[in-house]
């Protein structure tokens, strides 16, 4: 569907290892005083001196997590960075470094690792992140990237799971469900182009959603925001899985209970209008969907007014003891348990 406008083929094996490593990465620089050292020794030097330091990875598969056939590699390096970085900004950490590394199959040009690099680099740029290093290898099954996050905190500042507290509010950024409605579209327009290659697919309508699912934004914004407004959430989990099962996290972890109000849960008119013509319903996509990269938290209710005003935020529910259960509170204001289905990887 997506043309490969880049025509030229330069195999893989023309370049050796190193030649390849050091091809892909020239542009990168090294912008925190924390790198000691980068790319090019057997491993990197990091400096945090008081700073407590978090460390997040994550693994993506080709045919598991992404699908070339609409994802642009620039777009799928963009979004692996952006997803990493979010698990950092969820312990309201700051990411500084990343490391990336990548298990290739020969039907993969220079060409295309080069765009893959483009999209780190755009990402790394954006984010102010320091590319310190990784490992490239050769794969069987198509294209695999792990990419590793560091990020610095202050101690008192980190934000765990398992601290949110009995009447603590319950808060969420954004909005949710944009992303998996936008791999619908995606996937439909995929089976149009199989059946006809001449096909235009007019995605102009779905542009906020499509968006969400190929160039997803990690919240930075939100931990600057919340320092300014001298907010330090109680607990707090990046939505990467789907509403529910990221409530279902914290509520274990922090030993509580809640209840979600369903007719709280932000909602794109886009994502409400694609849920009626896909004939699925928005608050199962909002619950289920994942791939938002939102952040939850929980504050407690004394912090409600530096949060109230503000459009970045909406409070869905609160907690309760962990002997009420987890329960979404329906339109029609009947209860029913919060179930964790979030992402179908293992099911498929
Ligand atoms: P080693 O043999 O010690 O594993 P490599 O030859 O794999 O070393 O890597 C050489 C340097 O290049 C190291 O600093 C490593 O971190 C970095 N590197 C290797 N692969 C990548 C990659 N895909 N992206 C960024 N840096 C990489
Ligand atoms: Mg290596």
């Amino acid at each position: 569907m997506i043309e490969d406008k880049n025509q030229e083929r330069t195999p893989l094996s023309h370049l050796g290892e190193f030649a390849l490593i050091e091809h892909l990465t020239r542009n990168f620089k090294i912008n925190h005083t924390s790198t000691l050292k980068g790319i090019g020794d057997d491993a990197a030097v990091l400096n945090f001196k008081d700073k407590k330091v978090v460390v997040s990875t994550d693994l993506l598969v080709e045919s598991v997590h992404f699908d070339l056939s609409y994802m642009p590699l620039k777009h799928l390096g963009y979004k692996a960075v952006v997803v990493n970085l979010s698990d950092v900004y969820a312990m309201n950490a700051t990411p500084t470094q990343i490391t990336v590394s990548i298990a290739v199959s020969n039907r993969f040009p220079l060409e295309a690792l080069e765009d893959l690099y483009a999209g780190i680099e755009t990402a790394a740029n954006i984010y102010n992140i320091d590319l310190i290093g990784g490992d490239t290898t050769s794969s069987n099954t198509g294209l695999l990237i792990s990419i590793t996050a560091i990020g610095e905190v202050d101690e008192e500042k980190i934000v765990y799971r398992n601290s949110a507290k009995p009447n603590d509010l319950l808060v969420v950024t954004g909005d949710l469900g944009g992303a998996y409605m936008g791999l619908q579209v995606l996937e439909r327009e995929k089976e149009v182009y199989k059946v006809n290659p001449n096909s235009q697919p007019d995605l102009e309508p779905y542009t906020y959603i499509v968006e969400r699912q190929l160039k997803p934004e990690a919240r930075r914004d939100i931990i600057k925001l919340m320092a300014e407004l001298n907010v330090t959430p109680t607990s707090m989990i990046d939505i990467s899985d789907g509403l529910s099962s990221e409530i279902i996290h914290i509520c274990k972890q922090s030993h509580v209970g809640c209840d979600l109000y369903e007719e709280k849960i932000p909602l794109d008119p886009v994502v409400i209008s694609a849920c009626e013509e896909f004939k699925i319903d928005s608050t199962t996509v909002a619950l289920n969907g994942g791939e938002d990269y939102e952040l939850l938290f929980t504050i407690s209710q004394e912090d409600y007014p530096k949060i109230k005003a503000n459009p970045n935020f909406t409070v869905i529910g609160f907690m309760k003891e962990e002997e009420a259960g987890m329960h979404l509170v329906t339109r029609a204001e009947s209860k029913i348990p919060l179930k964790a289905q979030g992402w179908k990887n293992f099911n498929d």
